[in-house]
């Protein structure tokens, strides 16, 4: 049987009102920033949540940690309902569910020390005093391979990649069980990338951590990610397993983006290209939301909203998810192990050719 998950959503949607009026009284409409979104996360896994800007994935990883108010659904963490928790039974509950946000400046008071910065959600949560503290600090920066002696520096006396190291540390400070990261690594240089995911699979094997992970570069949640969730719209379109989704995507959307992360090889690929613009979320198009762009999209998919169903070992929503072909295996490592050695067959050929100019 399997283990009850650490977070589930179900049905979750978050509207924001649009106000006209002279003192903004007046709503003329909603902005469906989610709209029905259900998955759930288990002890340990990492759920990558990925769409372009603007699709909801950021809102809905506030929603679940209860920073907004969600307009409907449901919200279980740990086992219990906290949808309509008040701040005073979410207090207990907030050191068990951090997050690390994008921008590692801005989400760092500048007026503090590192020191300061380690220790407060410490004494909020009465977790450390004294001298227990201070050493409590000192680990948490060595835990992200920063020094103790570090806690006397100010934020900006970092580099991005190291604010976002303490960042982390805030965020692993309470043992927190649920960590969303929210685009974490999107605003770093790409060789410090790989050195912060290096650290969010080391800490989660470590602590056992669940990461809600919030991304749009698809390559950057191969390597972390357990499962994947694509969002187009406020809705999950595609919900898969790694392996899966990236072998062989089903919906028309997944494979747009799987076909849109830029491979250092060169050698000619098939690639599905989307045309016109993402609509607005105040006001969706009828049936399925990706119809305006969707290669496929027949007279059903104007009228109906699909579901998400299971096809072929996933959850996806669409009406003809069977009738769409297959994309070759997009980011396989095979693929461009073939491709790099033809290469290099061709590369070697010209080399001993002393009739081939360099
Ligand atoms: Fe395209 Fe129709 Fe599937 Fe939507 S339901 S993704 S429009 S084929």
């Amino acid at each position: 049987m399997r283990p009850p998950p650490l977070l589930e959503i179900e049905g979750l949607t978050k509207h924001f009102p649009i106000r006209k009026g002279l003192i903004f009284s007046r709503t003329v409409g909603n902005v469906r920033a989610v709209d029905g979104v259900s998955f759930h996360l288990a002890a340990g896994e990492t759920l990558a949540l990925v769409g372009e800007s603007g699709c909801g994935k950021s809102t809905t990883g506030r929603l679940a940690l209860r920073l907004l108010e969600p307009t409907g659904g449901r919200i279980v963490f740990e086992g219990q309902d906290i949808t309509q928790f008040g701040p005073q039974l979410m207090r207990p509950l907030r050191r068990r569910m951090q997050i690390v946000f994008q921008d590692p400046f801005a989400s760092l008071h500048p007026r503090l020390t590192v020191g300061e910065i380690l220790a407060e959600p410490l004494v909020l949560h009465g977790l450390a005093s004294g001298k227990a503290l201070a050493a409590r600090v000192r680990d948490l920066l060595e835990r992200v391979g920063l020094r103790g002696t570090h806690a006397a520096r100010y934020p900006h006396e970092f580099s991005g990649g190291q604010r976002q190291r303490i960042g982390v540390a805030r965020a692993i400070s309470t043992n927190p069980a649920l960590i969303v990261c929210d685009e974490p690594v999107s605003a770093l240089d790409v060789s410090i990338q790989a050195q912060v995911v290096n650290l969010l699979q080391d800490l989660q094997a470590e602590f056992r951590l669940s990461y809600l992970f919030i991304a749009h570069d698809l390559a950057v949640v191969k390597h972390i990610a357990d499962r994947i969730a694509v969002m187009y719209l406020g809705r999950l379109v595609e919900v898969a397993d790694k392996t899966t989704l990236y072998q062989n995507p089903r919906h028309p959307y997944t494979q747009a983006l799987l076909s849109a992360v830029p491979r250092p090889d060169p050698v000619k690929r098939q690639r599905a290209v989307l045309t016109g613009d993402v609509p607005s979320p105040a006001a969706p198009p009828p049936g399925c939301a990706f119809h305006p762009r969707c290669p496929f999209a027949a007279e059903r998919c104007k009228l109906e909203a699909p579901a998400l169903r299971q096809v072929a070992g996933r959850e996806v929503a669409c009406h003809r998810a069977e009738e769409i072909p297959e994309m070759p295996n997009l980011l396989s490592a095979r693929i461009d192990d073939g491709a790099r050695r033809r290469r290099l067959k061709i590369l070697t050929r010209a080399a001993k050719d002393p009739t081939c100019a360099a």
